[in-house]
């Protein structure tokens, strides 16, 4: 059978159920299409710290924080959970000392809120962190999500402004006729279309091979471990170089472990995290679980003797450049929206309304430079 749609989205994940939310509102006939279910990618095995203050410049920060003044919104027009918690980044040693100061006027410079704290004002804010932390950087405006509800409420809202959702239904070919996208093929039937999101996550390669395009994306898989401990602190919280790991896919670590820890929602703790290139391996590895669990009991000692729930193992979609790629590519009618590495759940509505604003020819992106372009 086939079907029409103005918009199709590929990818049920946190972007691309933010792209078919955005595109709805404006009106659009948009039909996601998702091979799992809704949030059965990142979104599942993902932290929901809507981060503001660990960017590396003041321009990233600015997007940051006008993703967050999204979030605002979408909690009175879509009925988004924001927990506004704030969160910090944690000073070890006196050299980190430095190092916050240097994040705070990066962090000021791209318009955000923060706060330089000494040990006894860290020890007042969150009383189960070690004595030994020297200080650390908080930023009020930052808060947490559960980023599966979140892509289930925009997916839901989305529907009710006219959108489907197809899950359960791969994708498995894009046509290109004179140049330009014109229907999509899936596991169950075409849908017929001018334009195509490719919100595939870490699967965004596959998604680009199908028009002749290379989207330089690649699995940074990474483990969390999900603790029974509940209330053991309020705001979500890093160390200091949490992203100090090598761009270049050589970690200084073969796991590129580092600490950190945020409150979930339903009151317990997601503790991690790794970063590395092993392809799409879903299997935990129990080993590094155990050093997880050690190194973030540096920083919180109750982490020591905390139950384990579960472990997740997901899959970032990492870029050489460390941006995320959003614009035209590729063909007439073809969107990328992908590449958000450790950093989807935070840009997400910005993610979704830049789409929305591009289709509507209201910006004019490219995701990349334009001699990569077929067609
Ligand atoms: C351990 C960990 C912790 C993280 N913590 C945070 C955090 O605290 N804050 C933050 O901002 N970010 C965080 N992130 C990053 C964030 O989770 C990702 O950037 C984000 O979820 C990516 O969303 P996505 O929609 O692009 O990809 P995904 O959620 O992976 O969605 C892509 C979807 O496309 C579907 N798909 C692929 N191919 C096809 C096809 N051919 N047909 C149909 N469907 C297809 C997949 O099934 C998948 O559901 C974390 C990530 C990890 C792994």
């Amino acid at each position: 059978m086939t079907q029409t749609a103005d918009v199709v989205v590929i990818g049920g994940g946190i972007i691309g159920c933010a792209c078919a939310y955005y595109l709805a509102r404006d009106g659009h006939r948009v039909v996601l299409v998702e091979r799992g279910e809704i949030a059965s990618g990142a979104a599942s095995a993902s932290g929901g710290w809507v981060v503001i203050q660990n960017k590396e410049t003041p321009d990233r920060v600015s997007l940051a924080l006008a993703s967050r003044r999204l979030y605002d919104d979408l909690v009175e027009d879509a009925g988004v959970q924001v927990l506004a918690t704030g969160g910090l980044i944690l000073a070890t040693r006196g050299g980190d000392g430095q190092t916050l100061h240097q994040q705070a006027d990066v962090a000021r410079a791209g318009g955000a809120v923060v706060e330089e704290l000494d040990g006894s004002r860290l020890h007042e804010l969150e009383p189960a962190l070690s004595a030994d932390l020297m200080g650390a950087l908080h930023c009020t405006d930052e808060g947490v999500v559960d980023p599966p509800a979140v892509c289930r409420t925009l997916a839901r809202r989305a529907i009710a402004l006219g959108a489907i959702i197809r899950a359960d239904t791969v994708v498995t070919g894009i046509e290109v006729d004179h140049g330009r996208v014109t229907k999509i093929t899936t596991s169950k039937g075409t849908v017929a279309t001018r334009t195509v999101v490719c919100a595939g996550g870490a699967w965004s390669s596959q998604i680009g091979a199908m028009v002749g395009l290379e989207i330089p994306v690649t699995p940074r898989r990474g483990h969390l471990i999900v603790t029974e401990v509940e209330g053991m602190v309020r705001r979500p919280m890093l160390e200091a170089g949490y992203l100090a790991i090598p761009d270049d896919g050589r970690p200084d670590d073969p796991h590129g472990l580092r600490f950190i820890l945020q409150p979930r929602v339903d009151g317990r703790c997601f503790i991690g995290s790794t970063r590395e290139f092993a392809g799409f391996d879903q299997d935990v590895n129990l080993d590094l679980v155990r050093r997880m669990q050690a190194h973030a009991a540096r920083f919180v000692p109750a982490v020591a003797q905390s139950a384990i729930a579960r472990v997740t193992v997901g899959f970032r979609p990492y870029t050489p450049g460390g941006r995320p790629l959003i614009g035209r590519a590729g063909p007439e009618g073809f969107v990328v929206a992908t590449g958000h590495e450790g950093e989807g759940v935070t840009l997400a509505p910005l993610t979704g309304k830049m789409v929305a604003d591009l289709v509507a020819g209201r910006v004019h992106l490219h995701a990349l430079p334009v001699q990569e372009r077929v067609g």
